[in-house]
């Protein structure tokens, strides 16, 4: 299948890394908007949040490793924020089930 981030989890396109198990793969994005912004995705394709199998605990897997990762950015303290986009209208770009950890900065809401 022709999809970056499954492409990115077999080792094709490289990425930098910055936690992984047996699940999850999660990875600096590319063009980040925030001092952090990392990508957290699940290693088996899913097009987004809308398409996940909710009788799996793959959700519960991703959230795991998202306080595992905001507790070793030092996030914990002054929060962060999680998104993930479903569509066009979102503005979804990669059809990978992907949650955007963003911090270290504050963010406005509603978002724009
Ligand atoms: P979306 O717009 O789908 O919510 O987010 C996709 C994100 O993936 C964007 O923030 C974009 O910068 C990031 N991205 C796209 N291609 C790559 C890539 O090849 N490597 C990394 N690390 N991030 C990517
Ligand atoms: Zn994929």
């Amino acid at each position: 299948m022709d999809c970056i981030f499954c492409k990115i989890i077999n080792g094709e396109i490289p990425c930098t890394k910055v936690y992984e198990d047996e699940n999850v793969l999660a990875f600096k994005d590319i063009n980040p908007v925030a001092p952090v912004h990392i990508l957290i995705i699940p290693k088996t394709h899913v097009e987004s949040a809308y398409m996940v199998d909710t009788t799996s605990n793959i959700l519960n897997k991703i959230f795991e490793a998202i306080k595992i990762i905001a507790n070793e950015q030092g996030l914990q303290e002054n929060g962060f924020r999680i998104v993930t986009n479903i569509g066009e209208s979102a503005g979804q770009t990669v059809k990978h089930l992907h949650f955007h950890l963003l911090g270290g900065r504050d963010f406005n809401w509603p978002p724009g």
